[in-house]
Protein backbone atom coordinates (compact mmCIF):
# COMPACT_ATOMS: atom_id res chain seq x y z
CA UNK A 1 0.00 0.00 0.00
CA UNK A 2 2.07 3.04 -0.91
CA UNK A 3 -0.04 4.26 -4.05
CA UNK A 4 -3.77 5.40 -4.87
CA UNK A 5 -3.03 5.90 -8.48
CA UNK A 6 -5.19 2.61 -8.72
CA UNK A 7 -7.81 4.47 -8.21
CA UNK A 8 -10.84 6.43 -10.03
CA UNK A 9 -12.81 9.07 -10.22
CA UNK A 10 -15.47 9.36 -12.68
CA UNK A 11 -15.68 12.61 -14.78
CA UNK A 12 -18.89 13.42 -15.59
CA UNK A 13 -20.46 16.26 -17.66
CA UNK A 14 -23.75 17.43 -17.50
CA UNK A 15 -25.47 19.06 -20.74
CA UNK A 16 -29.09 18.44 -22.45
CA UNK A 17 -29.65 17.52 -26.22
CA UNK A 18 -30.63 21.31 -27.23
CA UNK A 19 -27.21 22.52 -28.35
CA UNK A 20 -26.95 19.82 -31.05
CA UNK A 21 -24.49 17.45 -32.27
CA UNK A 22 -21.67 19.59 -32.92
CA UNK A 23 -21.50 21.50 -29.77
CA UNK A 24 -21.87 18.39 -27.71
CA UNK A 25 -19.18 16.79 -29.64
CA UNK A 26 -16.95 19.91 -28.46
CA UNK A 27 -17.85 19.43 -25.00
CA UNK A 28 -17.30 16.16 -24.56
CA UNK A 29 -13.76 17.01 -26.22
CA UNK A 30 -13.15 19.64 -23.26
CA UNK A 31 -14.46 17.13 -21.07
CA UNK A 32 -12.31 14.45 -21.76
CA UNK A 33 -9.22 16.99 -21.91
CA UNK A 34 -9.77 18.58 -18.08
CA UNK A 35 -10.16 14.83 -17.09
CA UNK A 36 -6.59 13.93 -18.68
CA UNK A 37 -5.04 16.99 -17.59
CA UNK A 38 -6.76 16.40 -13.67
CA UNK A 39 -5.24 12.77 -14.01
CA UNK A 40 -1.77 13.52 -14.71
CA UNK A 41 -1.56 16.34 -12.29
CA UNK A 42 0.88 15.00 -9.57
CA UNK A 43 -1.65 17.14 -6.87
CA UNK A 44 -4.53 14.41 -7.36
CA UNK A 45 -3.60 11.57 -6.14
CA UNK A 46 -5.57 9.45 -7.95
CA UNK A 47 -6.74 8.78 -11.80
CA UNK A 48 -9.04 10.67 -13.23
CA UNK A 49 -11.64 9.26 -16.06
CA UNK A 50 -13.68 10.85 -17.97
CA UNK A 51 -16.88 9.10 -18.45
CA UNK A 52 -19.42 10.55 -20.28
CA UNK A 53 -21.76 13.64 -21.29
CA UNK A 54 -25.31 13.27 -19.42
CA UNK A 55 -27.70 14.62 -21.93
CA UNK A 56 -30.83 12.94 -20.57
CA UNK A 57 -31.94 11.19 -17.08
CA UNK A 58 -32.12 8.31 -18.25
CA UNK A 59 -28.23 8.93 -19.15
CA UNK A 60 -27.31 10.45 -15.91
CA UNK A 61 -29.23 7.72 -13.92
CA UNK A 62 -27.26 4.83 -15.58
CA UNK A 63 -23.81 6.54 -14.93
CA UNK A 64 -24.49 7.15 -11.34
CA UNK A 65 -25.45 3.05 -10.94
CA UNK A 66 -22.36 2.13 -12.87
CA UNK A 67 -20.32 4.19 -10.39
CA UNK A 68 -22.11 2.70 -7.57
CA UNK A 69 -21.02 -1.07 -8.87
CA UNK A 70 -17.65 0.05 -10.08
CA UNK A 71 -15.15 -1.56 -7.83
CA UNK A 72 -12.07 1.09 -8.49
CA UNK A 73 -14.47 4.09 -8.64
CA UNK A 74 -13.96 5.92 -5.50
CA UNK A 75 -16.45 8.94 -6.33
CA UNK A 76 -17.22 11.40 -8.99
CA UNK A 77 -16.15 15.03 -10.41
CA UNK A 78 -19.70 16.60 -11.90
CA UNK A 79 -19.12 20.00 -14.12
CA UNK A 80 -22.08 21.23 -15.99
CA UNK A 81 -20.10 22.60 -19.37
CA UNK A 82 -22.92 24.13 -20.58
CA UNK A 83 -26.11 24.47 -18.79
CA UNK A 84 -27.86 20.87 -17.76
CA UNK A 85 -31.54 21.10 -16.70
CA UNK A 86 -31.66 20.16 -12.97
CA UNK A 87 -34.48 18.04 -13.02
CA UNK A 88 -32.47 15.32 -14.92
CA UNK A 89 -30.44 14.92 -12.21
CA UNK A 90 -33.15 13.67 -9.53
CA UNK A 91 -32.75 10.13 -10.19
CA UNK A 92 -29.04 9.71 -10.23
CA UNK A 93 -28.34 11.87 -7.56
CA UNK A 94 -31.05 9.87 -6.12
CA UNK A 95 -29.57 7.02 -6.76
CA UNK A 96 -25.76 7.51 -6.40
CA UNK A 97 -23.95 6.38 -3.40
CA UNK A 98 -20.45 7.51 -4.46
CA UNK A 99 -19.52 11.25 -2.78
CA UNK A 100 -19.09 13.51 -5.28
CA UNK A 101 -17.36 16.62 -6.04
CA UNK A 102 -18.48 19.35 -8.03
CA UNK A 103 -16.28 21.33 -10.07
CA UNK A 104 -17.17 24.74 -10.82
CA UNK A 105 -14.82 25.32 -13.91
CA UNK A 106 -14.76 26.33 -17.60
CA UNK A 107 -12.61 25.16 -20.34
CA UNK A 108 -10.90 28.54 -21.29
CA UNK A 109 -9.52 30.75 -18.65
CA UNK A 110 -9.71 33.99 -19.96
CA UNK A 111 -12.76 35.64 -22.04
CA UNK A 112 -11.65 36.58 -25.71
CA UNK A 113 -12.49 40.17 -25.45
CA UNK A 114 -12.57 40.81 -29.00
CA UNK A 115 -13.47 37.47 -30.39
CA UNK A 116 -16.17 36.41 -28.22
CA UNK A 117 -19.49 36.17 -30.32
CA UNK A 118 -22.82 33.54 -29.61
CA UNK A 119 -21.91 30.85 -30.36
CA UNK A 120 -19.18 31.46 -27.49
CA UNK A 121 -21.54 32.38 -25.10
CA UNK A 122 -23.76 28.85 -26.07
CA UNK A 123 -20.74 26.80 -25.35
CA UNK A 124 -19.15 28.27 -22.62
CA UNK A 125 -21.85 28.30 -19.68
CA UNK A 126 -20.64 26.76 -16.70
CA UNK A 127 -21.03 30.28 -14.79
CA UNK A 128 -25.34 29.74 -14.49
CA UNK A 129 -25.08 25.63 -15.75
CA UNK A 130 -23.57 25.09 -12.63
CA UNK A 131 -25.65 27.12 -10.57
CA UNK A 132 -28.42 25.13 -11.87
CA UNK A 133 -26.90 22.15 -10.94
CA UNK A 134 -25.89 23.32 -7.35
CA UNK A 135 -29.13 24.37 -7.26
CA UNK A 136 -31.10 20.71 -7.08
CA UNK A 137 -27.74 19.46 -5.12
CA UNK A 138 -28.88 21.59 -2.72
CA UNK A 139 -33.15 21.48 -2.92
CA UNK A 140 -32.22 17.34 -2.24
CA UNK A 141 -30.21 18.28 0.90
CA UNK A 142 -27.16 16.89 -0.70
CA UNK A 143 -23.79 17.23 0.94
CA UNK A 144 -21.23 17.49 -1.33
CA UNK A 145 -17.98 19.41 -2.03
CA UNK A 146 -17.70 22.33 -4.80
CA UNK A 147 -14.77 23.63 -5.89
CA UNK A 148 -14.61 26.60 -7.98
CA UNK A 149 -12.04 28.23 -10.27
CA UNK A 150 -10.13 27.63 -13.55
CA UNK A 151 -8.99 23.62 -13.74
CA UNK A 152 -5.27 24.37 -14.70
CA UNK A 153 -5.16 26.78 -11.20
CA UNK A 154 -2.99 24.74 -8.68
CA UNK A 155 -4.88 25.38 -5.80
CA UNK A 156 -8.27 24.30 -7.79
CA UNK A 157 -6.16 20.84 -8.30
CA UNK A 158 -4.50 20.95 -4.89
CA UNK A 159 -8.23 20.72 -3.17
CA UNK A 160 -9.45 18.28 -6.34
CA UNK A 161 -6.60 16.39 -4.81
CA UNK A 162 -7.39 16.87 -1.02
CA UNK A 163 -11.02 15.44 -1.38
CA UNK A 164 -9.78 12.50 -3.96
CA UNK A 165 -7.77 11.69 -0.79
CA UNK A 166 -10.29 12.05 1.49
CA UNK A 167 -12.85 10.04 -0.66
CA UNK A 168 -10.24 7.30 -1.00
CA UNK A 169 -10.29 7.22 2.79
CA UNK A 170 -13.94 6.74 2.82
CA UNK A 171 -13.31 4.28 -0.08
CA UNK A 172 -11.03 1.87 1.83
CA UNK A 173 -13.00 1.56 5.04
CA UNK A 174 -16.23 -0.35 3.09
CA UNK A 175 -15.61 -3.50 4.43
CA UNK A 176 -12.53 -2.98 6.53
CA UNK A 177 -11.79 -5.31 9.17
CA UNK A 178 -10.25 -4.16 12.60
CA UNK A 179 -9.22 -6.99 14.86
CA UNK A 180 -9.90 -5.82 18.57
CA UNK A 181 -7.39 -8.01 20.68
CA UNK A 182 -8.71 -8.03 24.20
CA UNK A 183 -11.20 -5.90 25.12
CA UNK A 184 -11.25 -2.41 26.67
CA UNK A 185 -9.57 -0.91 29.12
CA UNK A 186 -11.50 -1.43 32.45
CA UNK A 187 -14.09 1.52 32.59
CA UNK A 188 -12.56 3.77 30.22
CA UNK A 189 -15.78 5.59 28.57
CA UNK A 190 -14.48 7.63 25.56
CA UNK A 191 -12.77 4.44 24.09
CA UNK A 192 -16.17 2.55 24.10
CA UNK A 193 -18.90 3.14 21.16
CA UNK A 194 -21.24 1.52 18.99
CA UNK A 195 -19.96 -0.80 16.52
CA UNK A 196 -22.93 -1.30 14.70
CA UNK A 197 -23.43 2.27 13.96
CA UNK A 198 -19.81 2.81 13.23
CA UNK A 199 -20.37 0.18 10.75
CA UNK A 200 -23.55 1.55 9.02
CA UNK A 201 -21.65 4.94 9.33
CA UNK A 202 -17.83 4.45 8.13
CA UNK A 203 -18.02 0.85 6.66
CA UNK A 204 -15.87 -0.72 8.71
CA UNK A 205 -16.74 -3.64 10.94
CA UNK A 206 -14.48 -4.06 14.37
CA UNK A 207 -14.82 -7.84 16.09
CA UNK A 208 -12.63 -8.84 19.26
CA UNK A 209 -10.40 -11.84 19.62
CA UNK A 210 -8.63 -13.41 22.70
CA UNK A 211 -5.06 -12.91 23.80
CA UNK A 212 -4.93 -16.39 23.05
CA UNK A 213 -5.06 -16.35 19.44
CA UNK A 214 -3.00 -13.62 19.23
CA UNK A 215 -0.60 -15.88 21.18
CA UNK A 216 -1.06 -19.15 18.93
CA UNK A 217 0.66 -17.15 16.20
CA UNK A 218 3.64 -15.33 18.68
CA UNK A 219 4.54 -19.03 19.51
CA UNK A 220 4.82 -19.65 15.54
CA UNK A 221 7.38 -17.63 14.73
CA UNK A 222 10.71 -19.25 14.31
CA UNK A 223 14.11 -19.06 15.76
CA UNK A 224 15.53 -17.83 12.18
CA UNK A 225 12.53 -15.46 11.50
CA UNK A 226 13.40 -13.68 14.60
CA UNK A 227 17.08 -13.54 13.48
CA UNK A 228 16.28 -11.98 10.36
CA UNK A 229 14.01 -9.34 11.85
CA UNK A 230 16.60 -8.15 14.66
CA UNK A 231 18.94 -7.98 11.61
CA UNK A 232 16.61 -5.67 9.49
CA UNK A 233 16.09 -3.19 13.78
CA UNK A 234 19.68 -2.80 13.46
CA UNK A 235 19.97 -1.57 9.86
CA UNK A 236 16.87 0.95 10.55
CA UNK A 237 17.08 1.91 14.02
CA UNK A 238 20.15 3.21 16.47
CA UNK A 239 20.10 -0.51 18.48
CA UNK A 240 20.84 0.47 22.38
CA UNK A 241 24.40 -1.68 22.50
CA UNK A 242 22.64 -3.96 25.17
CA UNK A 243 19.97 -5.19 23.00
CA UNK A 244 22.66 -6.29 20.41
CA UNK A 245 23.38 -9.86 20.24
CA UNK A 246 25.44 -10.75 22.94
CA UNK A 247 23.98 -7.90 25.02
CA UNK A 248 22.45 -7.84 28.42
CA UNK A 249 18.92 -7.29 26.87
CA UNK A 250 19.19 -9.29 23.52
CA UNK A 251 16.41 -11.63 24.85
CA UNK A 252 13.90 -8.64 25.44
CA UNK A 253 14.32 -7.61 21.98
CA UNK A 254 14.05 -10.74 20.33
CA UNK A 255 10.71 -11.50 22.58
CA UNK A 256 9.88 -7.94 21.14
CA UNK A 257 10.53 -9.19 17.22
CA UNK A 258 8.23 -12.78 18.58
CA UNK A 259 5.64 -10.74 19.24
CA UNK A 260 5.62 -8.22 16.10
CA UNK A 261 5.89 -11.51 13.84
CA UNK A 262 3.01 -12.88 15.77
CA UNK A 263 1.02 -10.06 15.18
CA UNK A 264 1.95 -9.23 11.42
CA UNK A 265 0.74 -13.02 10.49
CA UNK A 266 -2.16 -12.62 12.62
CA UNK A 267 -3.67 -9.62 11.00
CA UNK A 268 -2.76 -11.10 8.02
CA UNK A 269 -4.48 -14.28 8.93
CA UNK A 270 -7.59 -12.18 9.32
CA UNK A 271 -7.58 -10.20 6.76
CA UNK A 272 -7.37 -7.12 9.19
CA UNK A 273 -6.87 -2.85 8.45
CA UNK A 274 -6.26 -2.40 11.88
CA UNK A 275 -6.49 -3.25 15.43
CA UNK A 276 -6.46 -2.69 18.93
CA UNK A 277 -4.41 -3.85 21.79
CA UNK A 278 -4.85 -3.10 26.00
CA UNK A 279 -2.19 -3.35 28.32
CA UNK A 280 -4.76 -4.45 30.80
CA UNK A 281 -5.58 -7.52 28.82
CA UNK A 282 -2.07 -9.70 27.80
CA UNK A 283 -2.40 -12.64 29.01
CA UNK A 284 0.12 -14.99 27.46
CA UNK A 285 2.35 -12.64 26.06
CA UNK A 286 5.63 -11.58 27.30
CA UNK A 287 5.73 -7.62 26.65
CA UNK A 288 2.81 -4.92 25.95
CA UNK A 289 3.67 -4.85 22.14
CA UNK A 290 5.35 -1.78 21.74
CA UNK A 291 8.12 -1.85 18.43
CA UNK A 292 5.38 -4.45 16.89
CA UNK A 293 2.35 -1.77 17.04
CA UNK A 294 4.91 0.96 15.90
CA UNK A 295 6.37 -0.86 12.73
CA UNK A 296 2.73 -2.20 12.16
CA UNK A 297 1.48 1.46 11.94
CA UNK A 298 4.28 2.44 9.92
CA UNK A 299 3.12 -0.09 6.89
CA UNK A 300 -0.09 1.66 7.10
CA UNK A 301 -2.10 -0.45 9.56
CA UNK A 302 -4.66 1.22 12.01
CA UNK A 303 -3.93 1.02 15.58
CA UNK A 304 -5.73 2.09 19.28
CA UNK A 305 -4.25 1.23 23.10
CA UNK A 306 -6.51 0.31 25.03
CA UNK A 307 -9.47 -0.98 22.79
CA UNK A 308 -9.56 2.33 21.16
CA UNK A 309 -11.07 0.69 18.25
CA UNK A 310 -12.68 4.57 16.68
CA UNK A 311 -9.19 5.74 16.82
CA UNK A 312 -8.07 2.21 15.15
CA UNK A 313 -10.07 3.00 12.08
CA UNK A 314 -10.06 6.58 12.01
CA UNK A 315 -5.73 5.77 12.01
CA UNK A 316 -6.25 3.77 8.90
CA UNK A 317 -8.65 5.87 7.37
CA UNK A 318 -5.71 8.77 7.58
CA UNK A 319 -3.15 6.51 6.75
CA UNK A 320 -4.67 5.72 3.41
CA UNK A 321 -5.43 9.37 2.69
CA UNK A 322 -2.19 10.79 3.51
CA UNK A 323 -0.47 7.70 1.03
CA UNK A 324 2.20 9.25 -1.37
CA UNK A 325 2.58 12.69 0.77
CA UNK A 326 5.48 13.33 2.56
CA UNK A 327 5.50 13.03 6.48
CA UNK A 328 4.07 10.70 8.74
CA UNK A 329 0.69 10.17 10.62
CA UNK A 330 0.24 8.15 13.99
CA UNK A 331 -1.83 7.42 17.19
CA UNK A 332 -0.83 10.17 19.63
CA UNK A 333 -2.13 11.07 23.56
CA UNK A 334 -1.59 14.44 24.71
CA UNK A 335 0.27 13.29 27.85
CA UNK A 336 1.53 16.34 30.16
CA UNK A 337 1.80 20.45 29.95
CA UNK A 338 4.24 23.02 30.29
CA UNK A 339 2.52 25.84 31.25
CA UNK A 340 4.53 28.08 31.02
CA UNK A 341 3.45 31.40 30.91
CA UNK A 342 5.62 32.33 27.53
CA UNK A 343 4.41 29.56 25.57
CA UNK A 344 2.25 26.37 26.83
CA UNK A 345 3.41 23.07 25.01
CA UNK A 346 1.47 19.79 25.17
CA UNK A 347 4.03 17.12 25.39
CA UNK A 348 2.07 13.97 23.26
CA UNK A 349 3.39 10.91 23.77
CA UNK A 350 2.00 7.35 24.67
CA UNK A 351 3.22 4.29 26.58
CA UNK A 352 5.22 3.03 23.75
CA UNK A 353 2.83 3.41 20.58
CA UNK A 354 3.93 5.82 18.02
CA UNK A 355 4.62 5.68 14.90
CA UNK A 356 8.27 6.04 13.12
CA UNK A 357 6.77 7.60 10.24
CA UNK A 358 6.75 11.17 12.21
CA UNK A 359 10.05 10.58 13.36
CA UNK A 360 13.27 13.03 13.19
CA UNK A 361 15.78 11.41 12.12
CA UNK A 362 16.71 7.74 12.83
CA UNK A 363 14.68 6.09 16.01
CA UNK A 364 16.96 4.60 18.56
CA UNK A 365 15.15 1.06 19.45
CA UNK A 366 15.81 0.35 23.44
CA UNK A 367 14.15 -1.34 25.99
CA UNK A 368 12.72 -0.18 29.54
CA UNK A 369 10.64 -1.19 31.97
CA UNK A 370 7.24 0.63 31.76
CA UNK A 371 5.99 0.78 35.60
CA UNK A 372 2.11 -0.10 34.53
CA UNK A 373 0.71 -3.46 33.58
CA UNK A 374 3.06 -6.11 35.32
CA UNK A 375 4.59 -7.43 32.53
CA UNK A 376 8.34 -7.69 31.40
CA UNK A 377 10.44 -4.83 29.89
CA UNK A 378 9.17 -3.95 26.20
CA UNK A 379 11.03 -3.07 23.42
CA UNK A 380 10.19 0.46 21.39
CA UNK A 381 11.20 3.06 19.32
CA UNK A 382 12.13 6.54 20.54
CA UNK A 383 12.22 9.68 18.48
CA UNK A 384 11.48 13.25 18.55
CA UNK A 385 9.20 14.75 16.15
CA UNK A 386 10.25 17.81 13.79
CA UNK A 387 8.88 21.23 13.97
CA UNK A 388 6.08 22.01 11.74
CA UNK A 389 2.13 22.66 11.13
CA UNK A 390 0.04 19.39 12.67
CA UNK A 391 -2.99 18.43 13.02
CA UNK A 392 -4.88 15.97 16.08
CA UNK A 393 -8.13 14.78 15.34
CA UNK A 394 -11.03 12.27 16.72
CA UNK A 395 -13.85 10.61 16.46
CA UNK A 396 -15.92 10.50 19.66
CA UNK A 397 -19.58 8.48 19.95
CA UNK A 398 -21.97 10.87 21.16
CA UNK A 399 -25.11 8.24 21.30
CA UNK A 400 -27.08 9.67 18.38
CA UNK A 401 -23.91 10.21 15.71
CA UNK A 402 -20.16 10.49 15.50
CA UNK A 403 -18.40 13.63 16.05
CA UNK A 404 -14.96 13.96 14.44
CA UNK A 405 -12.48 16.87 16.11
CA UNK A 406 -9.73 18.77 14.42
CA UNK A 407 -7.49 21.19 16.35
CA UNK A 408 -4.58 22.60 14.33
CA UNK A 409 -1.24 22.72 16.09
CA UNK A 410 2.22 23.51 15.39
CA UNK A 411 4.99 21.16 16.67
CA UNK A 412 7.95 22.94 18.05
CA UNK A 413 11.38 21.99 19.48
CA UNK A 414 11.44 20.90 23.39
CA UNK A 415 12.63 23.17 25.06
CA UNK A 416 15.31 21.15 26.64
CA UNK A 417 16.28 17.44 25.29
CA UNK A 418 14.79 15.02 26.87
CA UNK A 419 17.13 12.37 28.22
CA UNK A 420 15.31 10.20 30.64
CA UNK A 421 11.92 9.88 28.56
CA UNK A 422 12.29 6.44 27.13
CA UNK A 423 9.43 7.03 24.35
CA UNK A 424 8.50 8.14 21.02
CA UNK A 425 6.93 12.18 21.78
CA UNK A 426 5.71 15.16 20.12
CA UNK A 427 5.69 18.60 21.21
CA UNK A 428 3.26 21.16 20.32
CA UNK A 429 1.28 24.86 20.59
CA UNK A 430 -2.28 23.72 19.55
CA UNK A 431 -3.92 26.82 17.84
CA UNK A 432 -5.07 29.52 18.49
CA UNK A 433 -3.52 29.13 21.89
CA UNK A 434 -3.59 26.47 24.82
CA UNK A 435 -6.01 27.55 26.40
CA UNK A 436 -9.17 28.12 23.41
CA UNK A 437 -7.72 25.01 21.71
CA UNK A 438 -8.11 22.84 25.72
CA UNK A 439 -11.42 24.34 26.43
CA UNK A 440 -12.77 23.77 23.26
CA UNK A 441 -11.96 20.13 22.76
CA UNK A 442 -13.00 19.44 26.42
CA UNK A 443 -16.37 21.13 25.62
CA UNK A 444 -16.36 19.05 22.24
CA UNK A 445 -15.79 15.55 23.95
CA UNK A 446 -12.92 15.11 22.26
CA UNK A 447 -10.58 12.47 23.39
CA UNK A 448 -7.50 11.78 24.44
CA UNK A 449 -6.03 10.00 21.83
CA UNK A 450 -6.22 12.02 18.81
CA UNK A 451 -4.67 10.76 15.42
CA UNK A 452 -1.60 13.04 15.08
CA UNK A 453 -0.64 13.78 11.84
CA UNK A 454 1.85 15.93 9.84
CA UNK A 455 0.90 15.14 6.13
CA UNK A 456 -2.96 16.18 6.45
CA UNK A 457 -4.79 18.92 6.20
CA UNK A 458 -8.57 20.08 8.45
CA UNK A 459 -9.83 20.41 5.01
CA UNK A 460 -8.90 16.97 4.30
CA UNK A 461 -10.76 15.98 7.55
CA UNK A 462 -13.72 18.36 6.60
CA UNK A 463 -14.08 16.66 3.18
CA UNK A 464 -14.09 13.15 4.89
CA UNK A 465 -16.55 14.13 7.50
CA UNK A 466 -18.85 15.56 4.66
CA UNK A 467 -18.47 11.71 2.45
CA UNK A 468 -19.11 9.92 5.91
CA UNK A 469 -22.17 12.46 7.01
CA UNK A 470 -20.92 13.06 10.24
CA UNK A 471 -20.17 15.96 12.43
CA UNK A 472 -17.23 18.14 12.28
CA UNK A 473 -15.96 20.39 14.77
CA UNK A 474 -12.52 22.32 13.50
CA UNK A 475 -10.85 24.13 15.93
CA UNK A 476 -8.50 26.51 14.08
CA UNK A 477 -6.43 29.54 14.68
CA UNK A 478 -9.91 31.64 14.18
CA UNK A 479 -11.54 29.63 16.71
CA UNK A 480 -12.68 31.33 19.74
CA UNK A 481 -14.43 29.38 23.12
CA UNK A 482 -17.60 31.42 22.37
CA UNK A 483 -18.08 30.69 18.85
CA UNK A 484 -17.26 26.85 19.48
CA UNK A 485 -19.76 26.47 22.30
CA UNK A 486 -22.36 28.08 19.83
CA UNK A 487 -21.33 25.70 16.93
CA UNK A 488 -21.59 22.87 19.74
CA UNK A 489 -25.09 23.91 20.19
CA UNK A 490 -26.45 24.31 17.41
CA UNK A 491 -24.93 21.30 15.65
CA UNK A 492 -26.73 19.24 18.85
CA UNK A 493 -30.26 20.91 16.82
CA UNK A 494 -28.75 19.78 13.51
CA UNK A 495 -27.89 16.32 13.72
CA UNK A 496 -30.20 15.23 15.85
CA UNK A 497 -31.78 12.63 13.10
CA UNK A 498 -28.80 12.86 11.48
CA UNK A 499 -26.36 9.80 12.53
CA UNK A 500 -24.23 9.79 10.06
CA UNK A 501 -24.94 8.89 5.93
CA UNK A 502 -25.04 4.80 5.35
CA UNK A 503 -25.45 6.45 1.76
CA UNK A 504 -22.04 7.15 1.62
CA UNK A 505 -22.02 11.03 1.62
MN1 LIG B 1 -3.92 5.78 25.98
Amino acid sequence: MNTLSHLELWFVTGSQHLYGPTALEKVARNSREVAEALGASDRIPTDVVFKTVGETPEEIRKICLEANAAPTCVGLIIWCHTFSPGKMWIGGLGALRKPFLHLHTQFHRDLPWSEIDMDYMNLHQAAHGDREFGFICTRMRIERKVVAGHWQDPEVQERIGMWARAACGFFTMQGAKICRIGDNMREVSVTEGDKVAAEACFGYSVNGYGVGDLVEFVDGASESEVDVLCAVYQEEYAVAPDLLPGGERHSSLRDGARIELGLRAFLEDKGAAGFTTTFEDLHGLKQLPGLAVQRLMNEGYGFGAEGDWKSAALLRAMKVMALGLDDGTSFMEDYTYHLHPEGVKTLGAHMLEICPSIAAGKPSLEVHPLGIGGKEDPARLVFDVAAGPAINATVVDLGNRFRLIVNDVDVVAPDEPLPKLPVARAVWKPRPDFKTSAVSWIQAGGSHHPIFSKALTAEILEDFATIAGIEMLHIDGASTVSAIRKELRSNEVYYQDRGGASSGR
